[in-house]
């Protein structure tokens, strides 16, 4: 069993300009095919920008590259687009779900509550991260949102798949914010999505994390130095780690 790290989307702040950084999705192949978690932005959205996307061009310095697409990725990696079958969110803003258009045949597996704030108007800020046709293609759509089992200390919901990976509420950044655990053979991963900034190992003011990020910074960190086995991993991650 292998995973892919991809950047599937450079993404680089104006301020500071030394923050360089990509977006970070899995590629795992499964038991049952292979399985994305996150798909950047897909291939529509270079060429037909959604208004989101524009304005965050605004505040970020983009590459704008196709090359980067998850879907040119797994192709280059010598797979076909058919081969994805599943595809996990963990939210649904246009940086982590454009791509879903790009796998029609993927099923969808996402939070309840994440694909409801999707689904209706925006109720607050960072909904506006939302691009309704992003979903257009009405692709399959599995929802979940019963927590009866833990993951080490977190409720988790157990996915169907092979190797063992978890769905772990953590709720803030969007309304239904998930991380993802995964058995890698060799130990655990825990990517935790938006949840915490650029792999846990920068320094950002705590109250701007609460803001964007939600709550859960501090309680990673502790897991984080408390579990120095578990490989920790965010939506967005410094250039060099690619
Ligand atoms: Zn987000």
């Amino acid at each position: 069993m292998s995973i892919h790290f991809l950047n599937c989307f450079t993404c680089c702040a104006r301020f500071p300009a030394s923050w360089r950084t990509g977006t970070l999705c899995l590629l795992i192949e499964s038991s049952d095919g292979l399985v994305l978690v996150d798909t950047g932005p897909g291939l529509v959205d270079y060429l037909h920008k959604p208004g989101i996307m524009r304005a965050f061009q605004l505040l970020t310095k983009m590459n704008l590259d196709l090359d980067e697409t998850a879907v040119n990725q797994v192709v280059r990696l010598g797979y076909q687009p058919e081969d994805v079958h599943h595809i996990i969110l963990t939210h649904m803003h246009f940086d982590h779900c454009g791509g879903l258009p790009d796998f029609p045949h993927a099923s969808v597996h996402v939070h309840t509550r994440e694909y409801n704030a999707f689904r209706r108007l925006p109720l607050r800020w960072t909904e506006l991260a939302y691009v309704r046709r992003h979903i257009a293609h009405q692709p399959k759509i599995i929802l979940y949102d019963e927590v009866g089992e833990c993951w080490f200390d977190f409720e988790a919901i157990r996915l169907p798949f092979e190797p063992e990976m978890w769905l772990v509420p953590l709720f803030g950044h969007s309304r239904g914010h998930c991380g993802v655990a995964i058995d890698t053979g060799s130990g655990w991963l825990f990517h935790v999505g938006d949840a915490a900034p650029l792999g846990l190992d920068e320094y950002v003011p705590s109250w701007l994390v609460r803001l964007v990020l939600g709550p859960h910074e501090n309680v990673l960190r502790q897991f984080s130095a408390a579990h120095p086995e578990v490989r920790i991993t965010t939506g967005h991650m410094w250039l060099d780690f690619f």
